[in-house]
């Protein structure tokens, strides 16, 4: 089992929401109670060493799990949440993190104003959490893009780990804007703005499109109306899947560097396209039981994708496939053989094996009031796949009408963003999409 160890970032109301789902279930998948003391009855064959630090706890006078993790908002609401919900002794109060005003949806406001002055003890914090690590494997940070705390406040918190802990893997999971869901007019400029601030500083960054999610829970998992604490369970499986070979013993386990070496062919190629499977609604009490086959091509069906996008269009560069639960390896290959000869799906010719495997024995764990059924086996691709340039086409577009008019300027040049930083944003993600269209080319 690794014993490597991960801390994880969460920002703004996305990413402290996000959270709560996140060690809910890592909670229940490791054994733990929310107050962090271990199950009696606990024989998990895991690592939760991964993400959670131990500590002698006083009161209660045994060992206390405590996660691994820093909260930081710019308003108190979210993390007031936390603070007094049913895992409010689950976590160390000094890695939640709150200012008092909230950022207006203004990546300038939570980049500069605002956020200048939480940094220092955010950063006070992350060091005294990455000095409880013996051999920290890396950083993995949360937040939406589209409002002002986690695109503006996020981003700087980025840059400044990027300058102290240098080459320590930086991996984000980045909440996409959706206008459908959204009520934010500015989110193009805020998404832009921290992905062109953020580009150097993310080895790999995963996005999950509020849109995608909503439509997954409304049409595979009988969620009609979903709320954020519905999507947020579908993210923390998705995570939690990610995530799974560094807590979990398994056949092949996959760590953070060996994500990056095989989903990142350059640098700027860094956001893998997400899908899992099965998504299947919670039904009474019974176990879908679908094969190892039958997942892995749900894996390549547009309604098992967390963004947006066609990926027979494009072409994939590599195929990160983690299996959770009962998987024979054999069968695997199988599945692969026949997927890849289909003839849909396209990949680079310049890519040698374009697949790579993880297996974890540890299958899903179901949270009570749960969307998804319980399974003996789960997969989460992650994807290198030229077709997300679309998604960034679709943020490009509504930039592009809004920059036209110079409308909502004003309230970021009173922020410290000027006209020019957002053209040079954009210009930068145009690139993007022209350096994903060149991948095509064989
Ligand atoms: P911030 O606190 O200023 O960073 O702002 P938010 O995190 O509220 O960012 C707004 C964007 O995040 C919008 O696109 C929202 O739809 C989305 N969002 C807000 N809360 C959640 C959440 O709990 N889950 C998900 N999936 N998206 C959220």
């Amino acid at each position: 089992v690794p014993d490597r160890e991960v801390i994880q970032l969460y920002t703004g109301q996305a990413g402290v929401q996000i959270a709560s789902a996140c060690w809910e279930l890592y909670c229940l998948e490791h054994g733990i109670h929310a107050d962090g003391t271990m199950c009696q009855d606990n024989n998990i064959d895991n690592d939760s060493n991964a993400f959670f630090s131990s500590c002698y706890c006083h009161t209660t006078k045994t060992l206390k799990c405590v996660p691994r993790v820093i909260m930081a908002d710019l308003e108190p609401i979210p993390i007031d949440e936390i603070r007094t919900g049913c895992y409010r002794s689950l976590f160390d109060p000094c890695t939640l993190i709150t200012g008092k005003e909230d950022a207006a949806s203004n990546y300038g406001r939570g980049y500069n104003h605002l956020g200048c002055e939480l940094i220092d003890i955010t950063l006070e914090r992350i060091q005294r959490v990455v000095e409880c690590c013996d051999c920290m494997q890396g950083f993995i940070s949360f937040r939406s893009i589209g409002g002002g705390t986690g695109s503006g406040f996020g981003t700087l918190i980025q840059e400044k780990i990027a300058d102290e802990y240098g080459k320590i893997s930086r991996h984000e999971f980045n909440i996409f804007p959706s206008p459908k869901i959204s009520p934010i007019i500015v989110e193009p400029y805020n998404a832009l703005l921290a992905t062109h601030y953020s580009m150097d500083y993310a080895d790999c960054c995963i996005l999950l499109d509020n849109e995608a999610i909503y439509d997954v829970c409304g049409s595979s998992l009988d969620v009609p109306n979903p709320t954020y604490t519905n999507l947020n369970r579908v993210i923390s499986q998705v995570v939690s899947s990610c995530t799974a070979s560094f807590r979990f013993s398994g056949a092949i386990n996959v760590d953070m560097v060996e994500f990056q070496t095989n989903l990142v062919p350059y640098p700027r190629i860094h956001f893998p396209l997400c899908t899992y499977s099965p998504l299947i609604p919670n039904g009474k009490g019974a176990i879908a039981d679908l094969s190892t086959q039958q997942i892995t091509h749900c894996c390549f069906h547009p309604s098992s994708q967390l963004v947006k996008c066609d990926p027979r269009k494009g072409k994939y560069i590599c195929c990160c496939m983690l299996y959770r639960g009962d998987v024979e390896p054999t069968e695997i290959n199988f599945a692969i053989r026949d997927i890849k000869c289909k003839k849909a799906l396209q990949f680079v010719e310049w890519s040698p094996t374009a697949f790579k495997i993880g297996i974890n024995y540890q299958p899903p764990t179901c949270v009570p009031g749960g969307d998804l059924c319980p399974v003996n086996r789960a997969v989460c691709m992650l994807s290198n796949n030229s077709s997300i340039r679309c998604a960034w086409d679709r943020v490009y577009r509504k930039y592009c009408r809004l920059i036209k008019r110079s409308a909502f300027i004003h309230h970021y040049e009173c922020e410290g963003i000027e006209k020019c930083d957002l053209i040079e944003a954009s210009e930068n993600v145009l690139a993007l999409i022209k350096d994903y269209e060149e991948v095509e080319i064989d």
